[in-house]
């Protein structure tokens, strides 16, 4: 019997590789339910291709249509613990995606977890509900791919430290004055990654990392000053760890989603036929690692300072990312303001109750409310 998988976030870059990858794996797996958010059309032909029993848009207003598409926000926790689902590809970027995954874990399912912004958000919560429900979270990102594949059948206290690997985005070698004027699409050209708008901003001010490095706390209970970020611009080891005895073990592969996809769905487990190019060490040429240079990239060193702090400032630093993102991707704040924001709603930030669902929600409605402010100054 094959096993239910729910999309959420179908219509986005990590949902349509979700898909690619069940189009190679149908014995295996099935789609049980997907979701959008306002992309209609290409939901409908994703309905109409996957015949889901389940398909849900968030925007729209809360109104039934007669073509089985459920609507509003709560059509994201009925996909996500569907009684027919055992594992949630969650696909959906920021916050937004919070509620679903707890939902599902509580529920007992497994969560794929593309959306890191919910484990920055509230990652204490978020792994109690899984001790608590029985659920599991499996990373899709590919950098904790990469470390669960090197940590897998190894005790925790054998893990010494993790090094995450970073492209270094678009502007790796440009000069701090130009990135600050850096335009949108210009923020827009990853070298080495085609992704959603928001994480692509995000790989080119090193925020990414800097949710990475908390996302990895929370997903390898390692502590975050033992966790640490090297450039690698070819984007082919995707991360490392190193044991007690000094031993450091990589994952290689060339980048593509559709390999932590599938691993996250079958995981412990490797399936053939995954359909993904093979590596070749000659094809990938020579492998560089350059130190990260923290004054070049102000906005990650923000983020590192709030995984420091601990408690709510994660939260606050993700909602505040999330508004400044949008904000210079609608031409409103140019690229170089980013960190400012950022910076100063840290500054601002009071000590609040990560712990609780009341009080990520407040720290992360609270940033959102300085993040415009400090935009507007
Ligand atoms: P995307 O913008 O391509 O897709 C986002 C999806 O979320 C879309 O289906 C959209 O309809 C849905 N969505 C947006 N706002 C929503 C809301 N308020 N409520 C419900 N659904 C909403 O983004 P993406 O690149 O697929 O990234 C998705 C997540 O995966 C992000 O958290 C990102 O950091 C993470 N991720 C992506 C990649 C990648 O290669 N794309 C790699 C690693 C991690
Ligand atoms: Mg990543």
């Amino acid at each position: 019997m094959s096993v239910g998988v729910a999309v959420l976030g179908s219509t986005g870059s990590i949902g349509r590789s979700t898909l690619q990858v069940i189009s190679r794996q149908r014995e295996r797996f099935r789609v049980v339910a997907i979701t959008g958010h306002s992309n209609k059309d290409l939901l409908a032909a994703q309905q109409k291709e996957w015949r889901p029993a389940f398909v849900g848009l968030v925007n729209g207003g809360a109104r039934d249509t007669g073509n089985g598409i459920r609507r509003g926000a709560q059509c994201l926790v009925e996909a996500a613990t569907h009684p027919d689902v055992r594992i949630v590809v969650n696909g959906i970027v920021g916050a937004a995606g919070l509620e679903a995954t707890l939902a599902a874990l509580r529920a007992g399912k497994r969560v794929a977890l593309a959306n890191k912004e919910t484990l920055v958000m509230a990652g204490d919560l978020v792994t109690q509900a899984a001790r608590e429900g029985g659920g599991e979270i499996v990373p899709v990102d590919s950098e904790h791919s990469a470390v669960l594949q090197c940590v897998t059948g190894r005790l925790p206290t054998e893990l010494a430290r993790l090094i995450l690997t970073a492209s270094g985005g678009p502007f790796r070698t440009w000069g701090p004055e130009r990135v600050s004027q850096a335009t949108v699409a210009e923020a827009l050209k990853h070298p080495t990654w085609t992704m959603g708008r928001k994480i692509t901003v995000d790989s080119a001010t090193l925020v990414n990392k800097a949710l990475e490095v908390i996302e990895a706390h929370y997903l390898f209970a390692v502590a975050d000053e033992d966790i640490d970020v090297v450039i690698h611009p070819q984007s082919v080891i995707h991360g490392f760890a190193e044991f007690v005895d000094g031993s450091v073990l990589a994952q290689v592969g060339f980048p593509t989603m559709e390999l932590p996809i599938l691993y996250a769905l079958t995981y412990p487990e490797r399936v053939p036929d995954s359909g993904v190019r093979r590596f070749d060490p000659v094809a990938a040429g020579a492998l560089t690692f350059e130190e990260l240079q923290l004054d070049r990239f102000p906005a990650y060193a923000v983020g590192r300072e709030a995984a420091r702090r601990g408690g709510t400032a994660p939260a606050m630093f993700n909602a505040a990312n999330e508004v400044a993102v949008q904000l210079f991707l609608d031409e409103k704040i140019p690229f170089g303001k980013i960190s400012g924001v950022l910076e100063r709603v840290l500054e601002r930030a009071r000590p609040g109750d990560a712990t609780t669902l009341a009080g990520a929600l407040a720290a992360d409605a609270e940033a959102r409310r300085l993040a415009q402010e400090a935009a507007c100054s």
